[in-house]
């Protein structure tokens, strides 16, 4: 009877190894087909974690497997046998991609396999100690954070010399204004100053303060007190006003546009097609408040200046203006705004964002909000992909090597 149940057990293995190498050819063809990215997620691991459901540990070892599997078709029938598994198949393709960086040079096809060959049959640690003998420059990994209470993190990372002195040399120079600081307060230090100059939530808060701060009460102030005088039949008309602040201390004389000041702009006004001229016997306040009145009480601009807008349209900048790159970064929140249409999912990706025309410039796009959105790199190049094919951005991409998104 218990002989039954191991075979069963082994049968049923036997299909789970199945089922896991299909998955992982199905895995690279999402990967080659980039079909994550139309399904709306940024990247292959952000789609297995968030879509199929996998923990962070488990999405990463299918996903190094599967580019292992795919540069080595041997581990196919390995992995058949029960030669290698996904947490062995997993060590050997970071160890791979780790030399490669360091070497800044692809390992070939055939050193791949002899690795794999070298690992048949071990264990996780034995599959370890293997690959320390065989790149022993390679370092464990030097970053690590773990979640404490209270939304606290402890953060673990590893500094070679030369940044443990850039980050002491920084302490040193902002001694004056922050003495005695702990490594996190210089970090949050730094990133404050990296935040005001980049982040454009800080930079808009920064913009409407100024905004504010230079709005000039006094012209608004001088235009309250005309229409309010005009209202009242007892107070003095604006001549008398004009006449009457030469008597006025210094500070106060300041508060009302000189007589010539309002003279002129009435003129101004008066030579605008569309303001009735002033009469010689209508006072120069009731003038006023019917144009403010007209105009509802719109800033009443000099005609010569509404037409030179007119006779001389700017030519629109080649790159996005700044106040309007912020004004989509805002509105977007910052994040990628690509949704796949069939699941509403929506990338909602914060890394690489860019500010995407959805027609292009070169077809004619122009500079305008809702022709602009954000989207992660990797959605700008879908966009792209259905707009100008395929292969040229195959080649852009082979010209420019993008680097690989890893997970944190
Ligand atoms: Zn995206």
């Amino acid at each position: 009877m218990s002989q039954i149940l191991l075979q069963e057990i082994k049968n049923l293995v036997q299909q789970e190894r199945r089922i896991t190498r299909s998955i992982l050819e199905k895995i690279n063809e999402v990967d080659h087909r980039r079909l994550y990215a139309t399904w709306g997620y940024p990247n292959l691991y952000e789609w297995l974690v968030k879509d199929l459901g996998y923990s962070h540990s488990a999405a990463y070892r299918r996903m190094q497997a599967a580019r292992l599997l795919k540069s080595v078709p041997v581990v196919s029938e390995k992995m058949q046998s029960g030669g290698v598994n996904l947490s062995t198949l997993a060590k050997v393709q970071t160890a791979i991609r780790l030399e490669e960086r360091r070497r800044g040079g692809k390992i070939s096809s055939e050193t791949k396999q002899e690795l794999v060959q070298k690992i048949e049959n071990k264990s996780a640690q034995e599959t370890d100690f293997l690959l320390a003998e065989i790149f022993p420059e390679q370092k464990p990994r030097q970053e690590h954070m773990r979640a404490l209470p209270d939304q606290e993190v402890r953060l673990s990372i590893t500094l070679n010399s030369e940044q443990l002195g850039k980050l002491q040399k920084v302490r040193e120079l902002s001694s004056h204004t922050h003495l005695n600081t702990t490594w996190s307060e210089l970090i949050e230090m730094l990133s404050d100053q990296f935040l005001n100059k980049k982040d454009p939530v800080r930079m808009n808060q920064r913009e409407q303060n100024k905004a504010r701060s230079s709005s000039n009460p006094i012209k608004i102030q001088a235009f309250q007190h005309l229409v309010q005088k005009n209202q009242d039949p007892q107070k003095p008309s604006d001549h008398q006003i004009s006449q009457g602040s030469q008597s006025l201390p210094g500070s106060q004389k300041s508060q009302y546009p000189r007589k010539n000041q309002i003279d002129q702009t009435a003129q101004d006004s008066e030579s605008s097609s569309n303001v009735p001229a002033r009469s010689p016997s209508q006072p120069l306040n009731a003038s006023l408040t019917q144009r403010l009145s007209d105009a509802d009480r719109k800033r009443v601009r000099p005609a010569s200046f509404k037409t030179s807008f007119k006779t001389k349209p700017r030519p629109e900048p080649k790159a996005i203006p700044s106040a309007l790159r912020r004004k989509i970064w805002l509105r977007d929140d910052g994040a990628c705004t690509y949704t796949y249409p069939q699941t509403g999912q929506r990338c909602g990706s914060r890394i690489l964002v860019e500010i995407d025309h959805l027609e292009p410039k070169a077809f004619g796009g122009r500079h305008t909000a809702d022709n602009l959105r954000c989207l992660c790199r990797t959605h700008n190049h879908l966009a792209a992909e259905q707009k100008l094919g395929r292969n040229l951005m195959d080649f852009y991409r082979r010209s420019f090597s993008f680097k690989e998104v890893q997970p944190s």
